[in-house]
């Protein structure tokens, strides 16, 4: 999960892990695709609003390498304009939700679908 806000980083991979998934964190967008490398997560929680690269420019990076190909990347952002929403799909995300939409338990629900 990447997210730069301490708390929800930390009130969603609680969540998540006692739900049963393994989850690491990053608060820092430039230390994601290092961190993806290395973790080889199933899945990607990618928020957009991030210091140094932020959630287009991880998915943009993402693109470039095929070694990418397989992670599937849930957009988790309070951006919620239509036309942000599209840009996420059309970068490839599997889904996208917008943040205030969803409670945690919510979001565990769409990463069980996910990862099924
Ligand atoms: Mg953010």
């Amino acid at each position: 999960m990447v997210e730069d806000d301490p708390f929800l980083a930390d009130i969603y991979s609680q969540k998540l892990e006692k739900a049963g998934f393994n989850v690491g964190t990053e608060t820092d967008g430039s230390k994601v695709l290092n961190a993806i490398k290395e973790q080889k997560p199933e899945l990607l929680i990618l928020d957009i609003v991030l210091p140094k690269l932020d959630g287009w420019e991880i998915l943009e990076e993402l693109n470039k390498d095929s070694k990418f190909a397989a992670l599937k990347v849930m957009v988790f952002s309070n951006l919620g304009q239509k036309a942000e929403v599209e840009k996420g799909m059309k970068l490839g995300a599997v889904k996208y939700l917008i943040k205030s939409d969803y409670t945690p338990s919510e979001v565990v629900e769409e990463v069980k679908k996910l990862l099924k």
